[in-house]
Formats: C-alpha cells, structure tokens, sequence
C-alpha cells in the first residue's frame, strides 16, 4: 500500500485492514508513516516510489514477511499547480515521476510475483484528473499523468487477465486531504471545486476507501482494467 501515511491512504489502509488484510504501509515519510501504523496496528515499510530498486526492496521485503503479496495498492501521489508556461523541467518531471514511474514500478514489482503465483489483485489511485482537466488551478502535469495512470492499468490489465492477475484504477474527485489543503483555503478554487461537483462538497478519504476494498476482493473478480470514479458527480458535467 503505497502512500499511505496519510490521507485518502490511510482510509484504504484501515479499510483494508478491517477486511481482514495484513497491510503494509509503504511510504517515504517514516515519521508519519510510523505512526500511522502504529495507530491502526498494521506494518511501515519505507519506500520511495520513484526510485525502482527502493520499490523492489520494499516489494521483496513484504512478500518475505507475508509470504505472498494477494493485493497492491498504489496511491502514492503528488500535485503542483503551476502556469503551463511557466512550468520547469524539474517540476513536470517529479510530478511525473511520483504519479506515472512509481506507479509502473509498483505494477511491475506486484505483477512479477502476482503472474508467478497466478493470482492478484493491483489497484491504481488515479484521479477525475486523468478524464478531466481541473479549472480554475493549473495542473497539466497531474492530469496527463492521471490519464497515463488509468491507460498504463488499461494496458496492465490486457496483458494479465489470461494469467490470474487483475488491475483496476479507483479515480476520485476532489477529496479533503493535505492535497487539497491550500487549494480549499483559496475561495475562488474552492467555489469552483464545489460548484462544479453536482453533490456540493468534497468527500472525505473514508468515501474513496470501499472502492479500493471491493477492487482487492472476490466480489469484483469480473472486473479488470475498470476505472472506478467516485466524484460526486464532478465528471457528469
Ligand atoms: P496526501 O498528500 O495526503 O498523501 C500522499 C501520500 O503519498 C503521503 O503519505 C506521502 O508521504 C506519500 N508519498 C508522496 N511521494 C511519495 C514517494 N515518492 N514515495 C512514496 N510515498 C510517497 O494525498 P492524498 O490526497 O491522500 O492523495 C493520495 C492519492 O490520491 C494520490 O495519488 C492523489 O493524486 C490521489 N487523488 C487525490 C485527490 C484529492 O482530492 N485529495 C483526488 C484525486 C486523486
């Protein structure tokens, strides 16, 4: 479980957990991470997700323990806002490499055990981002790595279906987290975020959080390479 220190991370961790997962929390913040496992009883694992030999660590180091790895969830995620033409190299970069590498490094280290035991469920945080572009904040480095997060499980998906392992994307609207925390305070993005989603408001993480538990279990065992949006109607209009 990538990224979930916190946020809409931690509500899938819990969710999971109470589903009767062993969860392992793999984060780059062990501070917060710690905690957070600590609080709810699972495993941290520190993990970088742009750095693929970090993943695989991170991967080898949960199959040991568990001796299988059944589900993956990768929700590790950053966001900037920056004038397109104004955006760095840099800054278009990390963003990408957050969203888009880590996420592909985290398929490929879940697939590889997953296709050896024939069986496994992976499931891609990407957002309402990768079907939309956000107005009124610009983001043009989120939205085209969400769109590459729900057609890099797309492709996952077909590739695997016929050796038992599933790969499925859960895409939120906007959700109250530490994302999303300077944008609420800013009134013009904030009126637009809730005027532009039909149900008036933003969700809290525990909403995002059963999508992601049905994915990993038996009751989706039909779906792969679906994308689960759950926006309060944000995509509608
Ligand atoms: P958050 O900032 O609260 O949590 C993100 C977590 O990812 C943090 O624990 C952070 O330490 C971890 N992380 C960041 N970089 C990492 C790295 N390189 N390696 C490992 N872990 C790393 O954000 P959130 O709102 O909970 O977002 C979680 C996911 O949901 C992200 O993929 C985000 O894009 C997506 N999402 C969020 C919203 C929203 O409105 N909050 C909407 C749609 C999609």
């Amino acid at each position: 479980m990538t990224g979930g220190a916190q946020g809409i991370g931690e509500a899938i961790v819990l969710g999971l957990r109470n589903a009767g997962a062993r969860v392992f929390i793999c984060d780059i913040n062990p501070e917060v991470g710690n905690a957070t496992a600590e609080r709810h009883g699972v495993e941290f694992v520190p993990a970088d997700v742009t750095d693929s030999a970090s993943v695989e660590a991170a991967f080898e180091h949960v199959a040991t323990a568990a001796g299988s790895i059944d589900v993956a969830v990768n929700n590790a995620g950053i966001a900037h806002n920056h004038a397109s033409e104004e955006l760095s190299d840099e800054d278009w970069r990390r963003v990408m490499s957050v969203n888009l590498d880590g996420v592909f490094y985290c398929c490929r280290a879940a697939g590889r055990r997953m296709l050896r035991q024939e069986a496994g469920s992976i499931i891609n945080t990407g957002s309402m981002s990768g079907h939309i572009a956000n107005r009124p904040q610009p983001q043009s480095a989120y939205n085209a790595a969400k769109a590459g997060v729900i057609h890099l499980t797309k492709s996952l998906a077909g590739e695997w279906a016929g050796r038992g392992v599933r790969v499925n994307c859960v895409s939120p609207g906007y959700v109250g987290t530490e994302l999303t925390k300077r944008g609420m305070s800013n009134e013009e993005w904030r009126r637009a975020w809730i005027d532009g989603t039909p149900m008036s408001r933003v969700a809290e993480p525990r909403e995002i959080a059963p999508a992601v538990v049905f994915l990993a279990s038996e009751a989706s065992s039909y779906c792969t390479g679906t994308d689960l949006v759950v926006d309060g109607g944000y995509t509608v209009w």
